[in-house]
């Protein structure tokens, strides 16, 4: 089974954990647990937090990182540099998320600018779809097509 099963980050426990790892060197599962509560006020399971680090380990984009080289105990997990790729590739398909719902919400009318809310009026102008304010928009904007 050479098939790669890609780590889903589906909800923001996940996500902010995912933050936690890029921007500490390296984070201890009780760390995130703290974190969670105090920055998104979740309280999230241990088992739910050690499973998620766990996944990602599996995956090579975390390592367990010992206090030194005598200790066996770990100063927490740190990310690998597959796991910063895998992180940058999420963020990005967060940000491309994230801008396409603040595009859509701010629609503009397509002949005077405003900005649209919930009642605005939609034509089919050629073989477009555009969103006007009202329909004097609509008209004024294709008496300017002619
Ligand atoms: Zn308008």
């Amino acid at each position: 089974m050479a098939e790669e099963t890609e780590i889903k980050i589906q909800n923001l426990t996940k996500f902010y954990m995912l933050v936690l790892l890029k921007s500490n060197d390296t984070v201890t599962g009780y760390f995130i647990l703290k974190k969670l509560q105090k920055d998104l006020e979740k309280t999230a399971s241990p088992t739910y937090v050690y499973d998620f680090l766990k996944s990602l380990k599996s995956q090579g984009y975390v390592e367990d990182v010992a206090k030194s080289k005598t200790s066996k105990r770990s100063k927490g997990y740190q990310l690998t540099p597959q796991g910063h790729e895998f992180i940058d590739r999420i963020f990005i398909r967060f940000n491309n998320l994230i801008e396409v719902a603040i595009q859509s919400r701010l629609e503009i009318c397509a002949s005077c600018g405003v900005r649209l809310y919930d009642n605005y009026h939609s034509e089919k102008i050629g073989n477009k779809d555009l969103n006007f304010c009202c329909k004097h928009c609509a008209k004024a904007f294709k008496n300017e097509q002619l």
